[in-house]
């Protein structure tokens, strides 16, 4: 049988219909399309698919289910290794990961991992299985933010028979899930239902309780937890320090995030809106940046993405840069803001210098050097800077003996995240700095592991 040679198309919502809401912008395949995607893994014995997948998935033998139409069956295999498949198959970057180990991706598309992974857990979800509650084991235990690393933990734990109790700072449960990545990604029903899932099993959610501030680490302790794991992420944004940060529209991409996903600033009434602006500048080229744009975008603004390297040195995902260009985002490429200009305390524009590629710098990626008298100015009554995150001190700051980078992040030990201080744990952003859902995930879930055997052998 002759292979097609690019992955199967998946339904995506018309770009002019969708950059005027928040509703999802991929529809995901039909069972038609996900069984016709299926058929095009060749089925290596060797399975390079599966070492670029950080949790393990047995990717080959999922996909066969998939292409024998046993969709549950496909479940039960990706479920195996990873809690959240409905999240990772929306937001994983596979291009980097399975799929971009995959032998079929050396002469043709690679077979589209994260599409079908979509589409299994969107199959089982809709037949909303509620788990079985285990025996309970007597053993508490406390999870700081509920985050893909939180989430992953308490989950592995709860199936084990702990009883948990996740403490998060905001009042939904979901981390970056629900406060970072848009509706439009990734609809916010999607994490409520993986929540609520953890709550049939026994999983207790306190929200609105900042570990640190409302109680800390001592307190869990005194409180009878046994362990604890810290999944706080890494949500402190930073600024350039250029003049002009202080102006009235001018803000951080996590802020805004927050005010549109958790707080929806963009309906009519909301507590926390947000400037509509005429036009907005986005500073930096990540998913954040991605993400700020597209939700500017859906405000009615117009929208300039300045990104100091070039169209390849992009990190954002491929699918999220063309998705972005569809809806009419601009980009600005080799270019760095210098000055934001305001008039009455407002921002009205941004000077920008135009910058140059040289020899690569530490990360490997060329580094961008500026052009002397290259200045030029982009009107904006909104400018959103989008430039990576560092872990937030509160945690580090009121925890005896926990030990830390220099740059914020907790110190642990490999593969099981245990930390410097006795019976706490840690894992996923809060431990490397912003990262990816998935090694989040597979972090609390190494971390839900060894957080057993310590009960086990001092409990
Ligand atoms: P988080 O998801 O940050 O969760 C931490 C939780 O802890 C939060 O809910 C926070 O409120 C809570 N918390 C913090 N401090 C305290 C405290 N003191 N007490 C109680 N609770 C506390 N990754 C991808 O793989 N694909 C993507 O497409 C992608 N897009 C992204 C888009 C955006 C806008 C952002 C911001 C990130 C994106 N990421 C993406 C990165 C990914 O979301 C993170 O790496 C991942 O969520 C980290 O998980 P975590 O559990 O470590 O932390
Ligand atoms: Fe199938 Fe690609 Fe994995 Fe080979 S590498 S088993 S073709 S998904």
């Amino acid at each position: 049988m002759s292979i097609k040679p690019e992955k199967h198309q998946m339904p995506t919502r018309a770009a002019a219909e969708r950059a005027a809401d928040f509703g999802e912008v991929a529809l995901g395949y039909t069972a038609e399309l996900a069984v016709a995607e299926a058929q095009r893994c060749l089925h290596c014995k060797n399975k390079p698919c599966v070492t670029g997948c950080p949790v393990g998935i047995d990717i080959p033998t999922f996909i066969s289910r998939v292409a024998d139409g046993d969709f549950e069956g496909a479940y039960t295999v990706i479920n195996s290794a990873s809690s959240l498949p409905a999240v990772c198959g929306r937001v994983c970057p596979q291009e980097r990961q399975c799929e971009g180990k995959c032998t079929l991706g050396i002469k043709y598309e690679p077979v589209g991992i994260g599409r079908l992974e979509r589409f299994v857990a969107d199959t089982h979800n809709a037949k909303d299985i509620k788990p079985e509650r285990p025996e309970p084991n007597g053993h508490r235990v406390a999870v700081v933010g509920s985050g893909p690393s939180g989430l992953a933990c308490a989950g592995e734990l709860a199936k084990n028979g702990y009883a948990v109790t996740v403490f998060e700072a905001l009042h939904a449960a979901g981390g970056v899930l629900v406060y970072g990545i848009p509706e439009f990604r990734l609809p916010k029903a999607i994490v409520a239902r993986e929540v609520e899932g953890l709550a049939a099993l026994g999983v207790e959610f306190r929200t609105n309780v900042v570990i640190g501030k409302t109680l800390t680490v001592d307190e869990l302790f005194a409180d009878g937890y046994e362990a604890v794991f810290i999944g706080s992420g890494a949500g402190l944004p930073k600024f350039m320090n250029i003049p002009g940060e202080s102006l009235c529209g001018v803000l951080s991409a996590n802020e805004f995030l927050t005010r549109i996903n958790l707080m929806k600033a963009y309906e009519e009434g909301s507590a926390t809106p947000v400037r509509r602006a005429r036009r907005t500048v986005v500073v930096g080229g990540g998913n954040v940046a991605m993400d700020a744009a597209r939700c500017a975008k859906r405000l009615g603004s117009e929208v300039t993405i300045v990104y100091r390297r070039t169209e390849k040195e992009l990190p954002a995902r491929r699918e999220e840069v063309e998705h972005a260009r569809e809806e009419g985002i601009n980009f600005e490429m080799l270019a760095t803001p210098v000055e934001i200009n305001g008039a009455d305390g407002n921002a009205v524009s941004v000077t920008c210098r135009r910058m140059k590629l040289s020899a690569p710098d530490k990360s490997g990626r060329a580094r961008p050097e500026p052009i002397e008298g290259s200045e030029f100015d982009i009107p904006a009554d909104c400018v959103i800077m989008a430039l990576g995150t560092s872990p937030n001190p509160l945690i580090r700051n009121t925890t005896d003996g926990l030990a830390v980078h220099e740059w914020g992040g907790i110190i642990v030990e490999d593969g099981t995240g245990k930390t410097s201080r006795e019976g706490v744990f840690a894992g996923g952003d809060a431990v490397t700095g912003a990262a990816t859902v998935i090694l989040a995930m597979g972090a609390g879930k190494s971390a839900a592991k060894a957080i057993d055997e310590y009960i086990k052998q001092y409990g």
